[in-house]
């Protein structure tokens, strides 16, 4: 197979750093589990984001983008990380944030608002129904003013962004190989999708005979399989000059989505304190946390038990702590 690949910055530190888990795998007494740190691919340009945007900022530059534009959540790691970029760059961000204007910043939004970031609140009836015709409207507006706009679309999940997991899979099979494993499970959280079906494209290109597990935290299972298949057929049609192509199937789990997007139980925030307790390493609440709750509580049932390791992806998202703190601490104190 020809694939043509594309440009990209040179934006994360990299390779991120792969270690075991001692003392939990100790407390599990079952296959061992080992984390990938992606959460250290910089400080507040961090976290998975930042190996899509490689490939995605490089595709806006060579157009001639001056003006970077990107939706999400209020507070959204994908849209911090895209500000702080835009801020090291010299580009100008626009952030399309769902939900009303915030008495206060805070988190992730706080940082975005340091770095000199637009910021448009929207209602999330209007963001859900309208989001295109404001990103097309946004763009127009900034014509106007003699300036080129490039849309990124929420979480930079799509052909161009798939390109960052795509590579990082070369990455982790190379700490598998340094580490002993074979065929370990790997599992991470997916949200916009571009993590998990950049991974698995990578790793089926690679002859990976592994489990790939995307936990959700939106959405449902279905979503996912399709919205990452569409993915991986525009990459193949835009980088390999073709639509058909050899696609792995999509292993999504929806078990653990909770109440919804955001919204955390307190199962997750107990796992959360237990695994910087234990291991010193910090999960969000938004992604991270529900992703490692899922696949511990499934380890527990034992799901595992055919693997000799199970790898987390941790994908980043320490700011998305800050705002939860009510949450966090009323556990810690019980
Ligand atoms: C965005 C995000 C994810 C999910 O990645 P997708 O590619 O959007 O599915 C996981 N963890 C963190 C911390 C994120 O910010």
């Amino acid at each position: 197979m020809d694939i043509h690949v594309p440009n990209r910055l040179s934006l994360a530190r990299l390779p991120t750093p792969f270690h075991l888990l001692t003392r939990l795998t100790e407390s599990l007494g079952g296959p061992r589990v080992w984390i990938k740190r992606d959460d250290l691919t910089g400080t507040a340009m961090s976290g998975n984001k930042l190996r899509k945007l490689e490939f995605v900022v490089a595709e806006a530059v060579r157009q001639g983008s001056q003006v970077l534009i990107t939706s999400g959540g209020i507070q959204s790691n994908h849209c911090r990380t895209t500000a702080v970029l835009c801020a090291q760059l010299g580009l100008t961000c626009h952030l399309l944030l769902r939900g009303d204007k915030p008495n206060h910043r805070d988190g992730n939004a706080l940082l975005a608002y340091l770095v000199g970031a637009s910021t448009h609140f929207i209602e999330p009836a209007i963001y859900q129904s309208e989001l295109n015709s404001i990103f097309a409207k946004t763009i127009s507006d900034y014509a106007d003013r003699g300036l080129k706009a490039y849309a990124i679309p929420t979480g930079a999940s799509d052909e161009v962004g798939l390109w960052g997991y795509y590579c990082m899979a070369e990455e982790l099979l190379s700490d598998f190989r340094l580490n002993g494993l074979v065929n370990a499970a790997v599992c991470c959280a997916t949200g916009s999708g571009g993590t998990h079906a950049g991974l698995a494209l990578g790793l089926h290109h690679q002859g990976y005979q592994g489990l790939v597990r995307g936990y959700a935290v939106c959405d449902d299972r279905s979503y996912f399989i399709n919205k990452g298949h569409a993915d991986m057929i525009a990459w193949h049609k835009r980088y390999c000059g073709e639509a058909s192509g050899s696609y792995p199937d999509l292993d999504v789990n929806d078990d653990f989505i909770g109440a919804g997007y955001g919204v955390v139980d307190d199962d997750v925030i107990a796992t959360i304190k237990h695994l910087a307790t234990l291991e010193g390493v910090l999960l969000d609440p938004v992604y991270t946390g529900k992703a490692f709750h899922g696949m511990l509580t499934q380890i527990r049932a034992g799901q595992f038990a055919e693997y000799r390791d199970v790898v987390f992806i941790h994908t980043g998202g320490i700011f998305g702590l800050f705002p939860y703190r009510n949450q966090l601490c009323n556990y810690a104190l019980d």
